[in-house]
């Protein structure tokens, strides 16, 4: 145990160290040394990164194209690592339209539910003997204070030691931490797999719903498959943001296990960072549940002829005749109180 212990610590302190180098120069936080070895995973990374945008635009194109019919089975999202922010500090922008669409489910599986992983994910498991070598890695944050990319070879060298309780994590304020918005504060890589209590570079602004419906279920296979087995799983937890956004969208998750090459874990999915029932303001952190959109005063169009009231942006609200369009600012309960009755297509 005390082997192991000191295994951990010792990766754990790389892991450290790597951290803190960050965001410097585009430095991927190799090892010290590792100048032109660093330099030739950077551009392999780029072009990683710009091969996995491609693939989301494109997946997602089809997944429209194909009226989103496929999307629980079908491919939605790229693979995308990029660990040091890209050039000047800052994830590469994704549209919210580029990323899969929330219908009811807590994750969409993302190329077929099979793993990929870059060059480097892989190889910086194993020592220059080799050997396959546990180990953790979390990405500096961004510009906008956002976390980047968390990766790793896990297994029961990284986990906690027994009896060993997780620590504080209150202090760290992930970006779009709003408060009073029951946002929790969620880790990339779980702590019952990775023993990191407050890593900023590894805790997310998240909902409930994406913590412990979407990321819980296959956080504890991990652990599972890793306390009966021995094995070890390479694991890496991705959150995309739209363009500026200080919430993440989604994260996605993909790990394969080492020894039994995949056969007892292996999956890749995007899971929602959504509340069913409520509204996310992804640049703010502010939520709105159903119950205070009806409470709250904003804009509507509302048809004197037919009774209806839209949202401003509808179709129904953009085509209407003048004669019979009013637009009134009041709560969704005065309107409905008042006979109005709500859109069936924009749901106001
Ligand atoms: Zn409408």
């Amino acid at each position: 145990m005390s082997k192991k212990g000191s295994n951990r610590r010792n990766n754990r302190n790389n892991n450290r160290r790597n951290n803190s180098s960050y965001g410097s120069g585009g430095s991927d936080g190799g090892k010290p040394g590792s100048g032109r070895k660093k330099a030739f995973a950077v551009c392999a990374l780029i072009i990683v990164c710009c091969l996995c945008f491609a693939a989301i635009k494109y997946c997602a194109d089809r997944n429209r194209d194909s009226g989103g019919a496929e999307r629980q089975q079908s491919t939605t999202a790229g693979a995308g690592p990029e660990t040091s922010g890209g050039e000047n500090g800052n994830i590469p922008a994704v549209d919210a339209e580029d990323l899969p669409g929330y219908d009811g489910k807590h994750y969409v599986t993302v190329n077929g539910n099979t793993p990929e992983f870059p060059d480097e994910v892989t190889a910086k498991a194993y020592d220059a003997s080799g050997r396959l070598t546990p180990y953790e890695f979390y990405g500096s944050l961004d510009d906008l204070g956002r976390c980047t990319i968390a990766y790793g070879c896990l297994g029961e060298e990284t986990m906690p030691e027994k009896g060993q309780e997780r620590g504080d994590i209150s202090p760290v304020h992930p970006s779009g931490w709003a408060k009073a918005q029951n946002w929790e504060r969620c880790h990339l890589i779980a702590w019952a797999l990775s023993a990191e209590d407050d890593n900023p570079g590894n805790l997310i602004t998240g909902t409930h719903y994406l913590n412990y419906d979407g990321m819980r279920p296959l956080e504890e296979e991990t652990e599972r498959y890793i306390w009966n087995t021995g094995n070890h799983v390479i694991y890496m937890v991705k959150p995309w943001f739209s363009g500026d956004e200080l919430v993440a969208r989604g994260v996605q998750m993909t790990a394969r296990s080492v020894e039994d090459k995949g056969k007892g874990i292996s999956f890749n999915v995007y899971c929602f960072n959504v509340t069913p029932n409520a509204s996310i303001d992804y640049a703010t952190g502010i939520v709105t549940t159903k119950e205070q959109a009806e409470q709250e005063p904003r804009l509507y169009v509302i048809n004197k002829r037919s009774g209806v009231f839209h949202y401003p942006s509808c179709e129904g609200a953009q085509t209407m005749s003048p004669h019979n369009r009013e637009e009134v600012t009041a709560t969704r309960v005065e309107l409905t109180s008042q006979g109005y009755v709500p859109c069936g297509y924009c749901e106001p």
